[in-house]
């Protein structure tokens, strides 16, 4: 499996799409067209210590206060659970299907 840097542009391993780095902020782990992840952190974002790799599908959304919304994703190889910042140019439409 491919490593992901962080503020390096890459292709999404799920829709094909390019996907380019934020320019100003924090690290983004997944594509802003289909909102998919890969799983490559273990303990919290951006630690890249999961041997996992498996694609990770958003299942839903929560709000988390001052941090705003977050992306619930859920690794299709392990199972495992992890929420994620959502970007400024991520899909509104598509984050709107996931609300409860
Ligand atoms: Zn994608
Ligand atoms: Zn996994």
């Amino acid at each position: 499996m491919p490593f992901i840097p962080r503020q390096e542009p890459f292709l999404c391993e799920h829709c094909g799409a390019k996907v380019q780095p934020i320019e100003h902020g924090s690290c983004r782990n997944h594509c802003p067209l289909c909102l998919w992840s890969k799983h490559v952190d273990d303990q919290g974002p951006g630690d890249r210590a999961s041997t996992c790799g498996g694609l990770m599908e958003p299942v839903g959304v929560d709000f988390r206060g001052p941090k705003g919304w977050m992306i619930v994703h859920r690794c299709v190889t392990c199972g495992k659970s992890i929420t994620n910042k959502c970007a400024p140019d991520d899909d509104q439409a598509k984050i709107a299907t996931l609300h409860p």
